[in-house]
């Protein structure tokens, strides 16, 4: 580009030859670049032909008169600035002049750096005034981007299948969509605007998102609960804050998903599970039964072979009732019903029992099984016995069955201020740190060169954590390859 492209366009119109001859040196050596005019309507046509950003315009020129110029050069160039040069100049005329848009004056005769000076002022408030408009036209830009974002965001809002629920600290809702309107039984065209209250049926749902709201959940995981509509469906909320730079709760964001059919799916599966179980039972017993006898009263096949194959039938059999009594037991804690009512519980017998039943097992295996209990009496509990004898027989069993020879058993249960801490400690294989989430998960169980000689179900350790979830309990676990595992139990002291 040529680098007169970028000086500035200005026009001199003046009838005096050396005013002009004069203004176009010295606004030259400036940097613009001049075009000059001797009389009004030759300055109006130099104007068609190349727009000026600045006009030096005499006042007193023979033909058109100088105020008719400045008018016309405002109706057809507004932007232009024009600067009056004049010697003729009274308050008068300079006052209608500056009415009709005029931006400056210099009167004549005037110094080259009186003419500088004025001409810099107004090429500076060109820049200004080009710089606003700049910005005028990219805030314009932003905004009707924005725009744009904001109605495609509300549009994706509206679209997505899970509801959708935004709220203020103080529990004010600002945004649903209609997803969520259909999934709590709302007006599909719910206005955003009143308490939460109003719009989710659930006080326990709404107590989560008041909460989150604040700021008061714990910022690594997503808060949720699960609750039934009027119509019997099944909808799964997620809270999840809002939060400014400091951490202080500006809001949640609540989603709703629909986990109907997922019940339905894991009700029938229990339901066949359950029911299949129960037609294998008998079966299996009667084999058992058989067995038992046949290798019992020496009617059995005299060839040690054969009589050793019976042998492992039984054991096998006897395999597959405990398998098919783990899973009925299962099916039932998840339909909510325990073995038995829940009555009144001193859980130092509890653990002595169940420590007495697997005496003998621990004994064939060398193991030392401790009970360290305090000496103080525990606080009774409320609870169904059978459901605890079954949480503590499957983590001593585990002990014992996970542990090489000769190992060490501790049981400790402690009053922990409110509640009963009960530990469950080996000394045996012990569990890799990735695998120790997947162990309470049905049928998981750990395969490795230790742990293939070990039977089991992989469904000992759901049902602890299913009786122990029913009585408003916890259990987790602590454990190092070679080093042992440990069990920790915390049941709620007094009525669970
Ligand atoms: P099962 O013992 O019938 O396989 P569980 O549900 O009781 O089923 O246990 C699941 C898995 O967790 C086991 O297969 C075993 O690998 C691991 N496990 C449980 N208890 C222990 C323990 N005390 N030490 C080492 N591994 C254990």
């Amino acid at each position: 580009m040529n680098q007169n492209d970028q000086a500035v366009p200005v026009l001199v119109i003046d009838d005096e030859r050396d005013i002009r001859d004069g203004c176009e040196r010295i606004l030259s050596r400036m940097g613009c670049r001049v075009a000059t005019a001797a009389d009004g309507r030759a300055g109006l046509e130099a104007l068609e032909r190349e727009p000026a950003a600045c006009v030096l315009l005499d006042l007193k020129m023979p033909g058109m008169d100088g105020l008719e110029v400045l008018q016309r050069i405002k109706q057809s160039h507004p932007q232009a600035l024009v600067i009056i040069i004049t010697g003729f100049a009274t308050v008068e005329t300079a006052i209608e002049a500056m009415k009709l848009g005029a931006y400056d004056f210099i009167p004549k005769p005037f110094q080259p750096d009186q003419l500088r000076l004025t001409v810099r002022r107004a090429l500076e408030r060109l820049q200004l005034s080009q710089q606003a408009a700049r910005l005028q036209e990219e805030r314009r830009r932003t905004l009707s981007d924005l725009d744009t974002e904001k109605s495609r965001l509300r549009t994706i809002i509206s679209a997505l299948p899970l509801g959708v629920l935004v709220t203020r600290p103080d529990g004010q809702v600002v945004l649903l969509n209609p997803a969520f309107c259909q999934m709590v039984g709302l007006d599909p065209a719910a206005r955003p605007g009143g308490d939460l209250s109003t719009y989710l049926p659930a006080p326990e749902a709404c107590e989560l998102a008041r909460r989150v709201s604040l700021g008061q959940a714990n910022q690594e995981e997503t808060p949720s609960l699960e609750f039934t509509t009027h119509d019997e469906r099944y909808l799964l909320a997620q809270a999840t804050p809002i939060l400014n730079e400091e951490g202080k709760g500006l809001g949640a964001v609540l989603v709703l998903v629909d986990v109907t059919a997922f019940k339905m799916l894991d009700r029938l599966r229990s339901e066949f599970v359950a029911k299949v179980s129960h037609e294998l039972r008998s079966p299996l017993s009667t084999i058992l039964l058989q067995l038992t006898l046949l290798l019992g009263e020496g009617g059995a096949p005299r060839v040690e072979g054969q009589r050793h194959l019976l042998v492992r039938a039984r054991e096998r059999t006897q395999g597959l009732i405990s398998f098919v009594r783990d899973l009925l037991d299962l099916s039932r804690l998840e339909d909510g019903a325990g073995w038995q009512e829940p009555q009144e519980v001193h859980l130092e017998e509890t653990l002595r029992a169940v420590m007495d039943s697997l005496s003998t097992q621990a004994e064939i295996r060398g193991h030392q099984m401790i009970l360290d209990l305090p000496a103080e009496p525990l606080p009774a509990l409320t609870a169904d016995p059978v459901g605890l004898e079954s949480v503590f027989n499957n983590l001593m069993a585990n002990a014992i069955n996970y542990s090489p020879d000769h190992g060490r058993i501790q049981v400790t249960a402690r009053n922990q201020g409110g509640s009963i801490l009960v530990e469950v400690a080996d000394q045996g294989f012990g569990i890799e740190p990735e695998k120790q989430a997947l162990i309470f998960e049905k049928f998981y169980r750990v395969k490795n060169e230790k742990t293939r000689y070990v039977t089991g179900t992989g469904l000992g350790l759901p049902i602890v954590k299913s009786v122990l979830e029913s009585l408003g309990g916890s259990v987790s676990v602590a454990s190092e390859p070679g080093r042992g595992t440990t069990f920790t139990v915390v049941l709620p002291a007094g009525g669970c």
